[in-house]
Parts: C-alpha cells; sequence; structure tokens
C-alpha cells in the first residue's frame, strides 16, 4: 500500500496547496494531509480551523485523510508507515531549503523517498501569506482559495485586521 504524506502550515490551504493534493492521491493508494505544528512560524489560524479547512475541501476525494502532528516529520512519517513524502515546489527560492530537508530526512530514515510536484502555472505565485496579506487590505482572495472556505477565511482575516 503506496502511503503518501503531504505535509504544511495550510494557514490557510490555498488552490496551490489543493492543486498538489488532486495530483499527489493520484499517484498513490493513501494521501495524508499532516497539518504540523511549526514553532518558527506564527499561525493566522488556529489548529482546528486549519484543520478543518482542509477537511471541507478534500471532503469528495477519497482516499485523502486529513491529520496533525507534533515534533519530526519523518517519525511522523514513519509511524504512519509512509512511503514518501510530497511536497510542492514553486521557485528557487523554495528548492534550497526543500533540497535540504529532504537530504536530512533520507538520512535520519532512507526508507521513505520526497517526490516534489512543480507547481502549475496559475499557482506559482500564491502562499499562504500572501493570501493573508491581500484580504487584510481589502483585495480579493476569490479564485485563490477554494470556495467552500472563502467566506471563513475573508471574515477571519477581517475581524483581525
Ligand atoms: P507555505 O509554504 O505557503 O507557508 P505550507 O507550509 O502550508 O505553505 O506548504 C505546504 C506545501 O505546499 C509545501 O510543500 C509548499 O511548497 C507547497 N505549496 C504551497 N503553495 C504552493 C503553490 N502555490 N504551488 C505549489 N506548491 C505549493
Amino acid at each position: 500500500m503506496k502511503i503518501w504524506i503531504c505535509p504544511g502550515s495550510f494557514d490557510p490551504v490555498t488552490m496551490g496547496h489543493i492543486d498538489i493534493i488532486k495530483r499527489a492521491r493520484k499517484m498513490c493508494d493513501h494521501l495524508i494531509i499532516a497539518i504540523g505544528v511549526n514553532d518558527e512560524k506564527k499561525a493566522t489560524f488556529t489548529f482546528d480551523e486549519r484543520k478543518e479547512f482542509v477537511e471541507k475541501c478534500t471532503k469528495d476525494m477519497d482516499n485523502v485523510e486529513v491529520d496533525t502532528f507534533e515534533g519530526l516529520l519523518i517519525n511522523y512519517a514513519s509511524k504512519k508507515k509512509a512511503t514518501a513524502i510530497v511536497k510542492g515546489l514553486r521557485a528557487i527560492s523554495d528548492f534550497e531549503y526543500e533540497l535540504q530537508m529532504a537530504l536530512l530526512n533520507k538520512k535520519l530514515d532512507e526508507k521513505i523517498e520526497t517526490v516534489f510536484l512543480m507547481t502549475s502555472i496559475n499557482y506559482s505565485h500564491l502562499s499562504s501569506s500572501a493570501i493573508k496579506s491581500i484580504a487584510k487590505y481589502d483585495g480579493e482572495i476569490k479564485g485563490l482559495v477554494p470556495d467552500v472556505i472563502h467566506d471563513d477565511i475573508y471574515l477571519k482575516l477581517k475581524k483581525g485586521k
């Protein structure tokens, strides 16, 4: 059974993430979207909100599960018996960091591969932080986040202004 993990902070989930999830789920038997606690990044949305958003967006994807993890990703991946970690790549700036992480993870557990999917051209400019800036300053985020969570995201970001 090919189990893949798609990790990230998903703060919040964007069309760029969904594109990677849709493509990755066709390449494995079971895809776990793993929302991590990352001490270095201060999240805007709570853990529960981020999980609920991803769940709403993936509820019709039958081989996709949403989970959360703390600590080292590679330990979580091996506990879940994952064969690969899948990540999206947007730009050269993503590449340097991702290469280092992939090599470190390989050293920690050589059985788990890291698979990279190139961003789709329509989403190459998209990041969670861009969404937050646009909404905060009254910009339109329709088309950048899935429609089912658009209002939830917009309201929360406007309130926090
Ligand atoms: P970010 O890097 O925007 O803070 P995450 O930490 O949630 O987002 O990222 C989770 C994964 O999704 C990472 O592998 C990241 O490179 C990928 N990703 C995020 N946005 C995009 C996008 N627009 N296109 C392709 N991959 C993306």
